[in-house]
């Protein structure tokens, strides 16, 4: 009686999954669900043994007999038996199952009859026969495999193994169902102690001694039109919707699926619906995407076996944590949590279908996530021309510059050879939401000869390449990209996620096509708007006439037609914007992206011009406010643009909240200087147009001697916004554009470095430095505004690291906001 023990009863004597392994215990909650199980019972691990002996298994077929209510033998509603093993987790190299024991040569034509399909039970008797012969009556395994191979029809092949055994076995093969258990039982106990599976335990770490429990079904036999069996998993993998999917197979079960794929689930009629209620209960039950194993017989469902699903597709996972919070199973905020950052992304992008047979051209640095296949262009020039009628382009280039961005957007993917994660490519396609790999090794770009070689392959401009954003990897050809879009689940996701996080979400947005880009992506305002990405491409000379002007008369020449450009960008910003708050940063133009190359000006003087401002160190140069400070006009010019446009969209009844943004400061002498023309550009607009433009003057923290002088800086700023990319760079000194192609593949291979510090914020220097600083601002101005405006904006990590400071807000990239705001929200308290 304690041995042999009916699906569904382990839990009222008192037995967990250590006894009744994972499939005895997974049928107790089957039966508890009061889901149909297919009858059947357990012989506990430890006493699994002895099933072998004679009793015990005259007992356990009678039982079974008795529960499924049919007999062995029965010519007109046959039973059969299954054994089967599990421990109590599930392991790979379990024995396999043995399945239609009660078979012998006497009922085999009618049983064959009843199915309708002889092969199907003929397949199945001929690999229990042949695995009872090797491991319990010691027929030897070479034999074994002679008989199988000269046979390719099951019935001979069982004929040739029944007629070996005789021969060789220790004994003849049994045609009384009781003792061909018995055998079962032995050879798969043996068959688990053989030196293969124990090496399987092994290199799985699993205890040698691991016990097994056996489990005795009833396999009821019918035609096959009206019986079989399947799996099925609840949810659509496409879609994650609550959606039985999966197969069904007619005619006998075997131990893995045949090869040919089985029938679609909507062909099981009645039994559809039971199987989505069941699915629907364990998901409930269990809080996780489940797959079961079932049977048909007579158009009726029921259950061989159930699990939560290994490896669930993520929207399945997506899908299920919103379902189960709306029908109260969980609290939102646990839905939220089930959820990482880094799964949102991998929802937010496209990816590259990758069959194993594509060939690798090189790996690069992942920049920019997403994936895309078209076509080489190696100027902006040509992705323009050739982009112009939706063909997709891949834009390659040694690196990029302001001059690129046109050809950027034009282009469906970038690819760089040089140039890390803060470079310029990176920047912009991360801004644009077009994937990028940058700091390729080993490319070589050849304009003129119109080839581009990764390594020793060569391609030329008008072949086709696919990359992935995501990992780096460039391959040849044009691969498939799947596009499909998140799942509104999502959305319903991160809304639960925006009432937890204390932390702001903003977005680094240069245009009104990116401000209403990131605003539908949640985006809560904008953190950063770069004002020198307004004069990219053709409108560049707007900036270079200003910085290469010959005389003071030329130069406000050139710096009212900036100004008129700026009005007209403000506008559409602002009124994209609405009433959130944005962050206008004054030019950063770092002179290298602004000049023309040598031997590209216009005219001998403005080449002279030029070759006075090229720097050395062009990252470390006249940028930012120093800029500011020797072109005096400059930045007022920008902030009348900047106050009048605010003026024009209020008469439109919207009022941004305006924050002006100093960069790159490092004194707060440089900070009052500029605060003077802010205040100036204000006090004129309101004289010419009667409206007083409320505004906060603020600046970033971008070189250490800011942030070590923050409390200097707060005395004349209401805000702080800390651009980590230049903060990184200068606290350990390395290159923004070049560190991750020199430096940092031999620092993490000796383990310096486990990721960028450009794409991961360093806790330890940059985060202290900005500790340091959110500690001494709030020493001097307790309320002032603080936020991060680096790529570090939108990552996961960093941003726990923001959210722990305290501080106001991450801005980030638009495609990324919807990362953030998950990241915040695992990140509150
Ligand atoms: C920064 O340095 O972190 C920043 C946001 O400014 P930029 O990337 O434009 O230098
Ligand atoms: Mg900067």
């Amino acid at each position: 009686g304690r041995i042999l023990v009916p699906y569904g009863q382990g839990r009222i004597r008192g037995l967990g999954a250590d006894e009744l392994g994972a499939h005895g215990a997974a049928m107790d909650r089957l039966v508890a669900l009061g889901l149909p199980v297919v009858p059947g019972l357990t012989v506990p691990a430890r006493t699994s043994a002895s099933l072998c002996e004679p009793g015990t298994a005259e007992a356990a077929v009678d039982l079974v007999e008795q529960l499924s209510g049919r007999r062995i033998g029965d010519a007109a509603r046959p039973l059969l038996l299954r054994l089967s093993a599990s421990t109590p987790t599930e392991i790979a190299g379990l024995p396999p199952d043995l399945a239609c024991l009660g078979v012998t040569a006497a009922n085999m034509d009618a049983l064959c009859a009843v199915i309708g399909r002889a092969d199907a039970l003929h397949e199945v008797w001929a690999a229990t026969v042949r695995m009872i012969a090797e491991y319990a009556l010691d027929v030897p395994a070479a034999m074994l495999d002679d008989a199988s191979l000269d046979a390719p029809d099951p019935r001979t092949r069982i004929e040739a193994l029944l007629d070996l055994t005789a021969r060789h076995g220790s004994r003849p093969f049994p045609d009384d169902p009781a003792q061909q258990l018995a055998l079962a039982a032995r050879a798969v106990l043996r068959r688990w102690d053989s030196p293969r599976a124990r090496r399987s335990r092994k290199a799985q770490r699993l205890p040698a001694d691991l016990d097994i429990a056996l489990h005795l079904q009833a396999l009821r036999i019918g035609p096959a039109d009206h019986s079989g069996y399947g799996t099925a998993v609840s949810r659509h993998p496409e879609t994650g919707l609550l959606s039985p999917h999966g197969s069904f197979f007619r005619g006998v079960r075997r131990s893995a699926p045949p090869p040919h794929t089985g029938e679609p689930l909507d062909r099981l009629a009645g039994g559809r619906a039971l199987l989505e209620h069941a699915l629907l209960t364990l998901e409930r039950h269990l809080h996780a995407p489940v797959s079961v194993d079932f049977e048909v017989r007579d158009d009726e469902i029921s259950l061989l076996a159930a699990s939560a699903q290994q490896r669930p597709p993520l929207r399945a996972s997506v899908c299920l944590a919103a379902d189960l919070a709306r029908d109260g199973a969980l609290a939102p905020e646990e839905a939220v949590l089930r959820i990482g950052p880094a799964q949102v992304q991998e929802l937010l992008h496209p990816r590259l279908r990758l069959t194993g047979g594509e060939e690798l051209l090189v790996k690069g640095l992942a920049a920019s996530p997403g994936a895309a296949a078209g076509v080489i262009v190696l100027s902006s020039e040509r992705a323009l021309e050739v982009g112009a009628d939706g063909t997709p382009v891949v834009l390659v280039a040694h690196e990029t510059t302001p001059a690129d961005v046109p050809g950027m957007l034009a282009s469906a993917a970038v690819l760089t050879g040089s140039g890390g994660i803060a470079s310029h490519a990176a920047v912009v396609a991360r801004g644009a939401g077009r994937p990028a790999v940058c700091g390729v090794d080993g490319l070589r770009v050849d304009r003129v000869a119109g080839t581009v070689w990764f390594g020793d392959r060569v391609l030329r401009e008008g072949d086709t390449v696919s990359l992935d954003g995501r990992t780096g990897a460039v391959y040849a050809g044009r691969l498939g990209v799947s596009v499909a879009a998140p799942p509104p689940e999502l959305s319903t996701l991160l809304d639960w996620a925006d009432g937890m996080r204390r932390l702001g979400v903003r977005a680094n947005a240069d245009s009104a096509a990116e401000v209403s880009t990131a605003v539908a992506l949640g985006a809560e305002g904008v953190g950063l708007c770069r004002t020198e990405h307004q004069f990219l491409g053709e409108r560049l000379p707007l900036i270079r006439r200003v910085l290469l002007a010959a005389d003071p008369a030329a130069r406000d020449e050139a710096l009212t037609a900036l100004e008129h450009a700026q009005h007209e960008d403000f506008r559409a910003l602002l009124a994209a914007v609405g009433n959130r708050p944005v962050t206008v940063r004054l030019l950063d133009a770092p002179l290298h992206e602004f000049l023309p190359a040598p031997g590209d000006a216009s005219d001998a003087g403005e080449e002279q011009r030029a070759a006075g401002l090229r720097e050395a160190n062009p990252m470390l140069g006249l940028r930012g406010v120093r800029l500011a400070l020797s072109h005096e006009r400059l930045y007022p010019a920008q902030a009348e643009a900047l106050f009048a446009a605010w003026a024009d969209v209020a008469a439109t009844g919207v009022r941004p909240e305006l924050e002006v943004m100093i960069p790159l400061v490092s004194m707060a002498e440089e900070l009052a200087v500029a605060a003077v023309y802010v205040r100036e550009a204000a006090a004129a607009v309101a004289a010419r147009t009667g409206v007083v433009v409320p505004y906060r003057l603020g600046t970033m923290i971008e070189t250490p001697r800011a942030a070590l002088l923050a409390g200097e800086l707060a005395e004349h700023a209401e805000f702080f916004s800390f651009g980590t990319n230049d903060l990184t760079q200068l606290t350990y000194g390395f290159s923004r554009d070049d560190v991750e192609r020199q430096v940092l593949a031999g620092y993490q291979e000796r383990g310096l470095l486990t990721a960028s510090p450009f794409a991961r914020l360093d806790p330890h220097g940059v985060g202290a430095l900005i500790a340091l600083a959110v500690e001494r601002a709030r020493g001097v101005r307790p309320g002032i505004k603080l936020g991060v405006c680096g790529e570090h904006g939108g990552d996961p990590e960093s941003i726990a690291f923001c959210d722990g400071l305290g501080l106001d807000y991450v801005s980030c990239s638009p495609h990324r906001v919807p990362v953030a705001r998950m990241a915040a929200a695992h990140s509150a308290p």
